[in-house]
């Protein structure tokens, strides 16, 4: 039986009546099984963190607060779909165990990221053992095949061990039933709990999906799957109905929040259907994220992605290349992401986005000693698989924004991407004009539907 796995993401889980939702999209994709992956209820996460920053501070008191909104909102949800009696079973060790795990931190007067990741265990099963009473379906633990590193906070997922883990849930799934799972989680050699990552649930879905030889993963969340633009900027964004993996791929790079950017590598050696839906209107547009490209039409952009909040670092000719290359180091390690580095014999220009508070306080001492360091860039990209064939294209969409201010050109080594740096007080001006320049003119081409209706 070919098999596929759905993914419902914290909001998609998130109260009675978005599960009843669910359970409805379950019901009509997986009419003789498969595996549904859920990540914990929406704000759990970052609830649960709290109290671990609360216990590590030894204010178990504040702690246990927290713990007892968690139960409270997870015990209003069950009571709304009628399944207290059924999920008290499951549900009073994990949260006896959140008890101790806080009360041990008080009492070290520390979160440390393992037993922070212990904790965390505790918001995705939670709501796996809701989400699989709800659905019908049969709980089973991930950390069973999903096998990672011992790196606690972001563990790396071991795809070998993965794989052969995964092989009692590939007979079985195979003849049918419903299997409901955590995301977000792993188990490190020892058999110790592991996460992958904020967010990290998608990642989940889909390693699963290849580990278990799936034709198809799912991940369902509140858009209607991958836009050509963010629609908070521009009116006319749409639903990109299929794109390719290195779109996906340069899309989540440069900005776009629909998929992790840790997802995408699995369905590229896999080779299934990646979906994102819509659980608020299943039947709205969805994105098909495909291994093998779409045919474009040579230089058709397919979207506009953005970030804001980009630094730049000058350095002149006389550094070398030896300076910015550290600087760029310490500033990754501390949790900022590098958008550009490039160099040329006139100076070396670094691009980067803080992130953490790590980060940030890193930028401040590099300014005060002197670096020339500006902050309130952005970092604008134009994304599509007809740049492959005619990446003049892009430039030439460049061209027509005449006098803009564009501090450099950021190629990488993406074929069908091209980025440059605008200042971020451009963007609200920016970013609609270049979507109407250059998607909206081959929307025809990407969605032939959409063409039609114009
Ligand atoms: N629950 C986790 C988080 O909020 C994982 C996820 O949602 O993907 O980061
Ligand atoms: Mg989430």
């Amino acid at each position: 039986m070919s098999l596929k796995v759905l993914k419902f993401g914290g909001s998609s889980v998130g109260s009675a009546e978005a599960l009843r939702r669910a359970a409805a999209i379950v019901r009509a994709e997986l009419p003789r099984g498969g595996l549904v992956v859920v990540s914990a209820l929406r704000g759990t996460t970052d609830l649960i963190l709290e109290a671990c920053a609360a216990a590590g501070l030894g204010d178990l008191a504040l702690a246990l607060d927290q713990l007892a909104a968690i139960q409270l909102r997870h015990q209003a949800v069950a009571d709304e779909l009628g399944l207290t009696q059924a999920v008290a079973t499951a549900w009073a060790p994990l949260f006896a165990r959140l008890d101790q795990l806080l009360t041990g931190m008080a009492m070290l007067g520390e979160a440390t990221p393992r037993g922070r990741d212990s904790a965390l265990a505790v918001g995705e099963s939670l709501s796996a053992h809701l989400v699989a009473l709800c659905f019908d379906g049969t709980f089973h633990d991930v950390r069973e095949v999903m096998k990672t590193d011992a790196r606690f906070g972001k563990a790396r997922p071991q795809l070998e061990a993965i794989r052969a883990a995964a092989a009692p849930w590939r007979a079985a799934l195979s003849s049918g039933g419903l299997w409901v799972t955590q995301g977000f989680l792993g188990s490190s050699p020892e058999g110790l709990t592991t996460t992958l990552g904020r967010g990290g649930s998608d990642t989940s879905a889909t390693l699963l999906g290849e580990a278990l030889d799936a034709e198809e993963v799912q991940i369902w969340t509140d858009v209607d799957g991958v836009l050509t633009a963010d629609p908070s900027l521009v009116r006319g964004a749409r639903p990109i109905p299929q794109m390719s993996l290195g779109e996906a791929e340069a899309l989540s790079a440069f900005g776009a929040r629909v998929l992790h950017a840790d997802s995408l590598a699995p369905g590229g050696r896999a080779g299934f259907r990646l979906v994102v839906a819509n659980t608020l209107r299943p039947d709205a547009s969805r994105t098909e994220i495909l291994p093998v490209p779409p045919r474009r039409p040579a230089g058709a952009v397919t979207s506009v992605a953005y970030k804001e909040g980009i630094s730049l670092l000058r350095f002149p000719a006389s550094a070398g290349l030896e300076p910015p290359l550290e600087v760029a180091r310490s500033l990754e390690e501390a949790g900022a992401l590098r958008f550009g580095l490039i160099s040329s014999p006139a100076g070396t220009l670094l691009a980067v986005r803080p992130e953490t508070h790590a980060a940030t306080e890193v930028l401040g001492t590099l300014a005060a000693s002197g670096l020339a360091c500006e902050a309130g860039w952005a970092v604008v990209a134009l994304v599509g698989e007809g740049l492959r064939a005619d990446p003049v294209a892009a430039l030439r969409h460049l061209a027509a924004l005449g006098q803009e201010p564009i501090g450099g050109l950021l190629t990488g080594s993406s074929t069908v991407s091209i980025a440059f740096l605008v200042p971020e007080s451009r963007l609200g001006d920016l970013i609609p004009r270049l979507h109407d320049r250059c998607v909206s003119q081959t929307i025809g081409a990407i969605n032939p539907d959409e063409a039609a209706r114009r």
